[in-house]
């Protein structure tokens, strides 16, 4: 004997039921078959929905009653030739007028219980049989039998309980006494003592199939659905979720306990004890090879996964009994527990604190009401006395679990469980661990049950392979470059790295798009073109809102509406990396704010572009502070900008002329002053000398700027007319300079807590002299670096090596 279950999408409509009849007729040729069958997919709710809404007056229910008896109807039609629809006609108007005779009658007492709720729920599985067998007689002999007759239940209707004594003699004496090949019986609905119908609660047909294979002790038992398989994941929340081709009874028990919706929990109790090996199967793709739950254990399945799946279960609460009266005393717990009993609620994860004075519980979160008020009504004199407070209750609460065996035998589990979360700015309410070890819980905000889910996906079974979600800021030319070198990289990082980016978010300043599967890149300007206008800040909260894992901001504008948003974001944990150089460069107080940040939200704040475009300055500093060393002297040519102009500027053509050829080839900053001026240099070497640990502002930076002080008023236009006018003062420093056979270098010096930036003559025999085209050199002096400076140099500025250098901070940011 072998038993088949089919769930609500294996018989939603005649075309799946077709094939669920194909796999039964193969099925029966090997073994006697029994088949259990969901209601068609959506029907149990539509029932339930409807006679709500009769017991509230709202008369809604018949257009959704007429739709659900419309795709009975033709079901029937389309699978049952008409001579042989007779009986199956009248059974299914035999159910339609009961239901609508129940919705009548609740409608007029304005009143629903329990059993009439199981009453009403039980014509789904009742009718979809009855098609079912019908159906199959189409094709081969096959009997109906009512379950309703054979499974006895106590009379807690909604959720009864199996009297398994009576259910298995019923079952066995019937299949002694009755012959047939193939056997359809209705899943889900049993009956009491009395005969009055109940059910084994929802997702109860997968129990019903494990009730008759124990009670016929079946070969097997196949739980034919919609999926290939028991995944790692539920695929809804993860489409990274892979099949798990075997696991133990125990690991899918805990599994469907912890949320796991693809089989029922009560599930595997009864053909566990009797080892009877049960299949997952996808109707869809039969050939596919499913799930083996058995007991076989994880290790002997050569399973080395730590981690077996993971599972969620939302819609929770936590409710937490606190007070200094509790601690030493015993019996506090017991009664919170039998109030919990009493109101058969049940408890789906405990923690209480190692300082015994609060235990906190994960219920239902429909049960709250009832829970609190039983709970407080138990302690009222405790409450009373000041001696445990009112019950706390905390809602829109999820419970995220770890499943595996092999968990017990890896130390640091839980650690790596939640610093992953934690990184991600998860705040996990409470934890558990099953004493068997078997399972890790967390309760987290509902909210971040997805990300959670991926998130933990990716650190325990996708070590191989990290989602980056990148939303950028700004597509000018720095911008453009970075997307091409990511559209460049992608394949090169998936597989070397095992990185995947994606780039999930764009904004201009005309255009924003947003897409959590990912833009393709090819397309972006297309995609941002057809986009929704810009609106910065909606940009942001949808970023926050999204709530993605290893999010990833990316500010390539030099706009201050754009810096002032990192506080925003680093506080969700999501990581900054800026070439914007205007959050760095602020107040040393939001500078300081902005580190201290993403230290505390476990996030990143990099922007090592902000110094020398693409060159390792600011990690370098990093690395030399880090491991101990101390920075006395810094010397730098910072400007690309300025280096560009005096290295090209040699009299012949003006140096107006130099300056817009500068800003032509991309080196300048949006508005050249801020290069000429000397501010940018000021920029830099301020958040050099903080980055090596300096408290400084702009303010104490003395700027020996050689610009006439009349070409920096006005519009860009205006600056450039004005310098053509002042040649002769430009021409008079070249010439001061070549004449001492000396160079003009825009330098800073970063010295004894004091910084100077200016234009200065460097001799042949400096440091700072052989210094080409648009190159930034930095010199620093420190403990290890003492008579001869350690010097960083090469392009720094321009796009494309900009853009690499925020691309490098990118990938640094999957780092942690
Ligand atoms: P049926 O109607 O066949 O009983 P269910 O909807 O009850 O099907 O269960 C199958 C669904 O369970 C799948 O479509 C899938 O979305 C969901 N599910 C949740 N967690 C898992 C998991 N870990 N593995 C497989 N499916 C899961
Ligand atoms: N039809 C019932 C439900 O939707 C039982 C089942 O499908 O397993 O809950
Ligand atoms: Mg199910």
């Amino acid at each position: 004997m072998q038993v088949l279950k089919f769930g609500g999408t294996s018989v939603a409509n005649a075309e799946n039921i077709q094939k669920v009849i194909s796999i039964v007729g193969k099925a029966m040729d090997k073994d006697e078959t029994v088949v259990v069958v969901s209601a068609l997919g959506g029907v149990t709710d539509i029932l339930l929905d409807a006679i709500q809404m009769a017991s509230t007056g709202n008369q809604d229910y018949f257009s959704k009653l007429e739709l659900m008896e419309a795709r009975h109807l033709t079901c029937k039609q389309s699978l049952i030739a008409s001579e042989s629809q007779l009986e199956i006609s009248g059974i299914l108007q035999q159910a339609f007028s009961e239901i609508r005779n129940l919705c009548e009658g609740v409608s007029m007492l304005n009143e629903l219980t329990a059993r009439t709720k199981d009453k009403m729920a039980s014509y789904g599985e009742w009718m979809s049989s009855k098609i079912i067998a019908t159906a199959m007689q189409q094709h081969f002999s096959a009997a109906w039998v009512d379950a309703r007759k054979l499974i006895v239940t106590n009379s807690n209707f909604g959720s009864a309980s199996v009297n398994f004594e009576k259910t298995n003699e019923g079952i066995q004496s019937h299949f002694v006494q009755h012959k047939s090949r193939v056997w359809v019986v209705p899943g889900f609905i049993a009956a009491d003592v009395n005969g009055v119908t109940s059910t084994l609660g929802r997702g109860g047909s997968d129990y019903t199939a494990a009730i008759f294979a124990a009670a016929l002790t079946a070969t097997h038992l196949e739980i034919w659905t919609d999926v290939s398989g028991m995944m790692t994941a539920d695929p809804r929340l993860s489409t990274n979720a892979k099949i798990i081709s075997q696991i133990s009874y125990q690991e899918a028990m805990e599994l469907s306990h912890f949320g796991a919706k693809v089989i029922y929990p009560p599930t595997i109790q009864p053909v566990m004890n009797l080892k009877i090996p049960v299949w997952i199967k996808n109707t869809f793709a039969p050939e596919d090879y499913g799930t083996k739950i058995s007991d076989l254990q994880t290790t002997e399945l050569g399973n080395d996964n730590i981690v077996t799946g993971i599972s969620s279960i939302n819609n929770i609460c936590l409710i937490t009994l606190e007070g200094s009266g509790m601690v030493g005393i015993p019996g506090f717990s017991k009664r919170l527990f039998e109030a919990l009993s009493n109101e058969k609620i049940n408890v789906i994860l405990i923690t209480q604190s190692s300082s015994e004075h609060s235990i906190s519980v994960a219920i239902d979160g429909l049960m709250a009401e009832r829970a609190v008020n039983a709970v407080n009504l138990i302690f009222t004199n405790e409450i009373a006395l000041q001696k445990v407070e009112p019950l706390k209750l905390e809602t829109n609460l999820s419970i995220v679990a770890l499943v595996g065996e092999n968990m017990r035998n890896h130390s640091g589990v839980s650690g790596r469980m939640f610093s992953a979360l934690g990184r991600n700015g998860i705040n996990i309410r409470a934890i558990a661990q099953g004493s068997s070890e078997k399972n890790i819980s967390a309760v987290i905000q509902t909210h971040d049950v997805k990300k959670a889910i991926n998130i933990l996906h990716e650190e325990f079974f996708e070590t191989t392979f990290k989602q980056l979600n990148v939303f950028i800021a700004g597509t000018g030319n720095v911008g453009k470059k970075l997307i091409a070198q990511i559209d460049q990289q992608i394949n090169f990082l998936r597989e070397k790295l095992h990185i995947n980016i994606r780039l999930t978010g764009l904004l201009n300043s005309r255009k924003m798009v947003i897409s959590e599967s990912g833009i393709e890149i090819s397309q972006w300007e297309t995609t941002l073109q057809n986009a929704g206008d810009a609106d910065l800040t909606k940009y942001i909260e949808q970023i926050i809102e999204l709530n993605l894992r290893n999010t990833i901001f990316v500010d390539v504008t030099a706009h201050e509406p754009v810096a002032a948003m990192y506080e925003m974001l680093l506080r969700k944990s999501i990581a900054v990396v800026a070439c914007n150089k205007i959050a760095a460069a602020s107040a040393y107080k939001n500078y300081k704010k902005l580190k201290d940040l993403a230290r505390e939200f476990n996030t990143q704040f990099l922007f090592e572009t902000n110094v020398g475009a693409g060159l390792p300055v600011i990690g370098t500093i990093n690395d030399l502070i880090h491991s101990g060393d101390t920075v006395h002297k810094i010397e730098a040519v910072l400007s690309g900008t300025l280096n560009f102009v005096f290295n090209h500027y040699d009299g012949k053509s003006s140096f107006a002329s130099v300056v817009k050829q500068a800003q032509d080839e991309g080196y300048t900053e949006p508005d050249p002053r801020l290069d000429l001026g000397g501010t940018d240099v000021m920029r830099k070497i301020m958040i050099l000398a903080r980055e090596a640990g300096n408290v400084i502002e702009m303010e104490s930076i003395e700027n020996n700027s050689f610009m006439p002080e009349a070409c920096m008023q006005g519009t860009v236009d205006d600056f450039y007319a004005s310098m053509e006018g002042h040649e002769l003062h430009f021409k008079q420093l070249l010439d001061a300079a070549s004449n001492n056979g000396n160079k003009l270098k825009f330098v800073a010096t970063f010295e004894n807590g004091k910084a100077t930036v200016g234009l200065q003559q460097i001799h042949p025999a400096h440091n700072l002299y052989h210094l080409y085209g648009k190159d930034n050199v930095v010199l620093f002096y420190t403990d290890r670096y003492q008579d001869q400076p350690l010097v960083i140099k090469g392009a720094g500025a321009g796009a494309a090596v900009t853009a690499s250098g925020v691309f490098a901070d990118i990938i640094r940011t999957s780092k942690i």
